[in-house]
């Protein structure tokens, strides 16, 4: 293991707890108490028990975390058992999305002190969770009934850059998460990057300006990535930071919490458009049709490409992943 880091704040741990990246209570609602994190790969040189499946973390930050999880095993739930949710649950379901897709990503440095070294990461959970533009698409897959859990694209050449997308099984639902600068803002109406100048090509670092929003959802809302279409799409911009120069009426009256620059939740059932608004306390019902065809590694690294050919920032390692990545689909493609 490499020199220990929190995984919330990325300081050495203020006095050192462990916390599980796939949480205890998921672990016992998939099944997988006895169950190894990576008996999916045939080739994995690590065997680690999903229960000891844990990294250093203070104290403080694990008990701030600790208390969201709380809140959102109820959410999941309800989602999973075709509940009515709120604009605000969703919120807090794509922030612990967030959280779970950036603990992955800094789980692998913990395996390889050398990526953590070629990637130097800027950022840890608690510094992007809930900080940037993000996606959460739902499906329900024909397992009958079906337990485990799984994780697809969490070891590709692009995600060990950029954490922006991946995919997760819970039991028979399919989840795609995923987060990137100015994916959703947009086509969501509000204000968007323009004249976005890499000024540091080495770590994707921009300046940019800032164009009018159009003030009305385009659909599809993220272009390159269209839903499946027995799925239910959730849309979330954020403007945290940017809060002073795009403020205007359409801005707040999609908007969940001005402080923190996190616009609403707008949400897609199917594929042909049709995007919609929720404000934070109107429910809605998550009641899909079984899909019967998947693939989680080939979808995640589809979907992570995706991602990365509308982003405006991609640094020169993330390039370099994403040509990676494009010769592995090629591969899994031929392979079927
Ligand atoms: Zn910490």
């Amino acid at each position: 293991m490499s020199e220990k880091f929190c995984i919330f704040c990325g300081k050495e741990p203020k006095n050192k707890n462990l916390e599980h990246v796939i949480p205890q209570w998921l672990i016992k609602m998939t099944g997988r108490e006895k169950e190894d994190v990576f008996s999916l790969y045939p080739d994995a040189e690590k065997h680690i028990p999903f229960m000891r499946f844990t990294f250093p973390a203070c104290t403080e930050c694990n008990s701030k975390y600790s208390k969201m999880e709380a809140l959102v095993k109820p959410v999941l739930e309800r989602v999973m058992s075709g509940q009515s949710v709120t604009g605000s649950d969703i919120s807090l379901l794509m922030d612990w999305f967030d959280k779970v897709r950036v603990g992955l990503w800094l789980t692998n440095m913990y395996f390889d002190p050398k990526l953590k070294q070629d990637v130097q990461p800027n950022f840890y959970i608690d510094s992007r969770v809930g900080k940037v533009d993000r996606m959460l698409s739902v499906q329900k897959l024909d397992l009958s009934g079906g337990k485990g859990i799984y994780m697809g694209g969490t070891s590709t050449p692009l995600f060990q850059y950029s954490p922006t997308a991946f995919t997760m099984l819970i039991n028979d639902f399919y989840f795609f998460s995923a987060s990137r600068h100015s994916m959703v803002m947009p086509r969501t109406g509000f204000p968007s990057l323009v004249n976005v100048k890499v000024v540091n090509p080495e770590t994707g670092l921009f300046e940019s300006s800032i164009a009018k929003g159009r003030n009305k959802i385009t659909n599809p809302v993220i272009q390159s990535f269209i839903p499946n279409k027995d799925s239910v799409t959730f849309y979330q911009p954020i403007y945290g930071g940017i809060q002073n120069y795009i403020v205007d009426d359409y801005v707040l009256e999609h908007t969940y919490d001005k402080t923190k620059g996190q616009g609403g939740i707008f949400v897609q059932k199917g594929n042909t458009g049709n995007t919609k608004y929720l404000q934070p306390d109107d429910k809605i019902g998550i009641r899909l049709h079984a899909c019967k065809k998947y693939d989680l590694e080939q979808d995640a690294v589809r979907f992570q490409n995706q991602i990365h050919e509308r982003s405006l920032t991609n640094s020169i390692d993330t390039r370099i992943g994403f040509a990676i990545n494009n010769m592995l689909l090629k591969q899994m493609e031929l392979q079927k």
